[in-house]
């Protein structure tokens, strides 16, 4: 064996050279980078496990502290879940309009829609509440205000019947009501004061307007009104009825003494006379009413009035959407 200086084998001519020839850089440096990339991979794999653990327990405390407080209701799109032989009744916050969801666990009325600009305000709701079909759907009067969104309620959800009063007004978003109707097949009905219309648990006494009231100007009058009695409780829904109304309904000797009052026409001075507020003798009087409004409403006429009876006054302008539930015995009122 030859060998050179500093005691390395040199390879003889002719012999090929034992040893292959090194690998390029990148070769042998990439066992070293492999590794590496393994092992932050296996850093980052501790990483995730922990913060999924850690989404995952926090998740199931926020249900657990949630369910703890609220029971089933916590799990329900709006936090209210109607059970057996129990009504709720939302007044949504759709700002300067009216629009009402009434449902049991089975069936669902609407009162009035709000105007165009918050009609997803209302699909949203019927939406998280798992509303599919409406059994009736209610056009108290043919203002934008009340009919609005239900241009789009009519198109998208399955309407049993649509309870409207038996007059017409001249205005875009009245035809386009009136084409929703046509467009979606949808069964039209006028009241008829006195009847009852009922879906499941929910009954319905058409108070108002009489059918020989139709002379009246003013569409406000025109507006149908609703008391729906639930055991020993009570709700009246006025729509935009003003006095004029409010005086028919007096002189018509009906039942009106309801635990809750959606007070007439969003708390004008033109509705809730003193002798109809007698009458009435409500708990809580609720007031679909946007902030900021063009109308003032609700005026201080009425407010004053609603103190004056020791009324609890709920305002969607304030409250944001109004919830209440019925059993029949007692009302429990949530926003
Ligand atoms: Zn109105």
């Amino acid at each position: 064996m030859v060998r050179n200086r500093e005691n390395q084998r040199i390879r003889m001519p002719g012999e090929r050279p034992r040893n292959r020839r090194r690998p390029p850089f990148h070769d042998s440096v990439r066992p070293v980078r492999a590794m590496r990339r393994r092992r932050s991979y296996q850093r980052r794999g501790v990483n995730r496990r922990g913060c999924a653990f850690f989404v995952v327990s926090l998740l199931i405390l926020i249900f657990a502290v949630g369910y703890f407080f609220f029971g089933d209701r916590f799990f329900s799109g709006d936090n209210l879940i109607a059970g057996d032989g129990e009504i709720i009744v939302s007044f949504l916050d759709v700002g300067q309009g009216d629009s009402i969801v009434i449902r049991s666990n089975t069936h669902a009325v609407l009162i009035d829609g709000g105007g165009r600009q918050t009609q997803s305000v209302v699909m949203n709701y019927l939406r998280d509440a798992g509303i599919t079909r409406l059994d009736y759907v209610v056009a108290t009067h043919p203002h934008s205000d009340h009919i609005g969104g239900l241009i789009t309620v009519l198109g998208r959800m399955e309407v049993g019947t649509l309870l409207m009063p038996d007059v017409t007004h001249n205005t875009d978003t009245f035809r386009d009501f009136l084409m929703a109707i046509e467009n979606n097949d949808v069964d039209v009905m006028f009241p008829v004061p006195g009847e009852n219309i009922r879906a499941g648990i929910i009954d319905l006494l058409m108070v108002a307007p009489p059918e020989n009231f139709y002379n009246d100007d003013d569409l406000n009058n025109h507006s149908i009104v609703l008391r729906m009695a639930h055991g020993q409780t009570s709700f009246l829904f006025t729509g935009d009825a003003e006095a004029a109304s409010e005086q028919q309904m007096l002189l018509g000797g009906m039942n009106l003494s309801a635990d809750v009052l959606k007070v007439g026409h969003h708390g004008s001075r033109t509705s809730t006379t003193e002798a109809f507020l007698q009458a009435v003798n409500p708990t809580y009087a609720v007031i679909q009413v946007g902030a900021g409004n063009q109308f003032g409403h609700p005026h201080s006429e009425v407010i004053d009035r609603l103190h004056i009876h020791g009324v609890t006054i709920l305002r969607n302008d304030t409250h944001g959407t109004i919830r209440m539930i019925t059993n029949g015995r007692e009302i429990r009122a949530y926003d």
